[in-house]
């Protein structure tokens, strides 16, 4: 079993075992965050037509060569067509066909003049302007042409992506099967924010923190509830977990107290222990195991240790389950405004606030770093990455950072 390793080394240790699930196809109103499974080619052109995108009268440009001289020019109208019908007649020299918005171009006809700049009497209009063959003319297959790639394999399905899947006729989509996530607190003192609370107990924070985090990024949590300190409980819920689930993610219980059981669970199910500990604050005392080719991920139970150490290790795998391309968060470097009067011995990870200003990335505390303390997450859209052997941070040094948000959500 590895123990204290690297942040860097834990994360591949664990991404080399895991991949995305089987494809399905799925309804383009449920494709919302997940992942397309196959490049996605255009099966039609869009829009499909040529058309109008104004109000007005098609025509022949040519027709309106002489507009510009006293009296204009007059075209005989001839029809009209709306959006969702086709015309029946062709434009030809000194007719124009009445189009609404979206109708398609009748043939014969290479622009369209707007309503307002026309004299209509009766059957006829007046141009008193030339126009431009090819102008307020929409082409088909301006947005996509059939046959481009529009969604490569691993693209994470967003609201324009599912628009434009939808304008060009795709009503199923194949993507990756949706990743289940197994979220398991343990620890005697914990209680269900629905009951009530009695002395010595404390709120289960961590299992709805991460349940949030898993609907965040896309993926469907299944709660186990809250397990007491005891081996042969644990390493049952952890196996029921297991048996329903792609993905088992824990916590509490993985110090080296005498009440710390998930280590001595895991190995009572027969997990293969990939390594215990990694070498950073807070959360070190992690556990990645494997069993029947899933992975249990068993974080410190500190709410803040909870929320950072999933956000390090257990999203990027979650998202490489999902068949997303790109897994590890993005690092950046700002520099760091304030102050922090501790020195770091250890690697540490702290939470903060990167903004940009006049061009330049910013970085500040977001509160109380104690690992306990979830009120600093609030604001937090970064950690600074604090290499071990650190002194004090001063205003005006420069960092490096971890994005577990965006980086204009606060600014
Ligand atoms: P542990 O990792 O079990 O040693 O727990 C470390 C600290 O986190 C203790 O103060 C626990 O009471 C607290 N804790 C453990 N699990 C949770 C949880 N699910 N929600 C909130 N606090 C927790
Ligand atoms: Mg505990």
């Amino acid at each position: 079993m590895k123990t204290n390793i690297f942040l860097e080394e834990a994360q591949a240790l664990v991404l080399d075992r895991v991949y995305p699930g089987q494809e399905c196809y799925i309804s383009l109103d449920d494709a919302m965050g997940r992942v397309v499974s196959q490049d996605v080619q255009a099966g039609e052109n869009s829009p499909p037509f040529d058309k109008s995108p104004l109000d007005g009268y098609a025509l022949q440009a040519k027709d309106t060569e002489n507009a510009g001289q006293p009296g204009g020019v007059k075209l005989h109208v001839i029809e009209e067509v709306r959006a969702g019908y086709t015309p029946t007649k062709k434009v030809t020299s000194g007719t124009a066909i009445k189009i609404m918005t979206g109708a398609p171009l009748p043939e014969g006809a290479d622009v369209v003049v707007k309503y307002e700049d026309v004299d209509r009497t009766g059957d006829y209009i007046k141009i008193g302007h030339t126009l431009q063959a090819g102008s307020n003319r929409i082409h088909a297959g301006e947005d996509i042409v059939k046959g481009e790639a529009v969604a490569a394999k691993g693209t994470l399905l967003t609201p324009p992506f599912i628009g434009l899947l939808a304008s060009i006729g795709i009503a199923d989509v194949p993507v990756f099967k949706e990743v289940k996530v197994a979220i398991l607190s343990t620890g005697d003192e914990l209680v269900d924010p629905a009951q009530e609370l009695q002395p010595g107990k404390i709120f289960n924070s961590n299992l709805h923190s991460l349940r949030a985090s898993c609907l965040k990024l896309g993926v469907q949590p299944v709660s186990f509830g809250i397990v007491p300190d005891n081996e042969a409980a644990t390493a049952e819920r952890i196996t029921e977990a297991l048996q329903e689930t792609d993905i088992v993610i824990t916590t509490g219980g993985v110090s080296a107290g005498d009440y710390d059981v998930v280590l001595d669970a895991l190995h009572k199910i027969g997990a293969n222990i990939l390594f215990w500990k990694v070498d950073m604050k807070p959360g070190s005392p992690i556990i990645a195991a494997e069993k029947d080719n899933k992975l249990i991920i068993a974080l410190s139970g500190n709410p803040a240790a909870a929320f950072i150490t999933f956000d390090l290790i257990a999203v990027p795998l979650v998202k490489k389950m999902m068949g997303l391309g790109s897994q590890l968060p993005l690092k950046v470097s700002a520099t760091f405004v304030g102050h922090f009067d501790k020195e770091s011995p250890q690697r540490r990870f702290l939470r903060a606030q990167i903004y940009r200003q006049s061009d330049k990335n910013y970085i500040k505390l977001t509160g109380k770093q104690s690992n306990g303390i979830l009120k600093s997450l609030l604001s937090c859209n970064a950690l600074i990455d604090v290499p071990a052997g650190s002194g004090r941070l001063i205003s005006g040094q420069k960092v490096s950072a971890v994005l577990i948000g965006s980086i204009d959500e606060y600014s």
